[in-house]
């Protein structure tokens, strides 16, 4: 693995500890507490998206000898129907500032679950994209039927998955397993491919103009990482 990818795998490991900071201590000050909880798996679906450099950290923590079988594993299903993106967290931002349309996306649930969800836990609890982190309820999803989230954690996410898109600026962005797929492909080039688009560069912040100054040291936070 080249150094910088080295050097931007341990920034999107701290934005990650970030994260998990801030979601503490917004339980700690208000009366959002998280309903999460091992074995609660309504959210691992087959519609999670993330960066190449987040496939390329899922791989990192993944012995070099079970590489080939969870590339055969993931061959089983690439026919599996999915969330196939469009755009990005930055291109919504620059389409938003421009007052421009966001194209529509077709998502639904129930098209299964994520391949590394394994008798309702994560088999890559660790190393999870930030796509995953997000998903933090008040309420058990599998009753309530949807998350239920403290407002200014929905505008921590959308900083925080721009971010991570920032660190990962002009490489594949897609479906969780178009991208596994696309890293662990050292034959076909261009196998499942034409579902990825590409990450762009933080240019606009989508922040709420309520949550601004609340942001102030959360981008303070950020920013110091490096
Ligand atoms: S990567 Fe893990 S946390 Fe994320 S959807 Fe899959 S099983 Fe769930």
């Amino acid at each position: 693995m080249a150094d910088d990818t080295k050097q931007r795998l341990s920034i999107i490991r701290q934005i990650f500890d970030l994260h998990a900071s801030i979601i503490s201590e917004t339980e700690s000050i208000s009366e959002f507490n998280l309903a999460c909880k091992a074995g609660c798996s309504a959210c691992c679906t087959a519609n999670v998206t993330m960066t190449w450099l987040e496939g390329e950290l899922i791989l990192d923590h993944i012995p070099a000898d079970s590489q080939a079988r969870l590339h055969k594993d993931l061959k089983k299903i690439e026919t599996q129907k999915r969330f196939i993106p469009k755009t990005t967290s930055n291109h919504i931002a620059e389409l938003c500032a421009a007052d421009e349309e966001i194209p529509d996306e077709e998502i639904d649930p129930v098209w299964g679950v994520c391949p590394f969800l394994s008798d309702d836990l994560c088999s890559i609890y660790e190393s999870r994209p930030m796509g995953c982190r997000c998903m933090v309820s008040s309420k058990d999803c599998s009753i309530s039927g949807a998350a239920q989230t403290d407002p200014f954690i929905l505008t921590v996410n959308n900083v925080f998955l721009q971010y991570i898109e920032h660190i990962s600026a002009t490489k594949p962005f897609g479906n969780l397993l178009d991208v596994m797929l696309n890293i662990l492909n050292t034959t076909d080039e261009t196998a499942g491919s034409s579902n990825l688009v590409t990450s762009r560069p933080l240019r606009i912040l989508m922040i709420e103009p309520a949550h601004r100054k609340k942001m102030e040291s959360v981008l303070s936070r950020l920013n110091a990482i490096g």
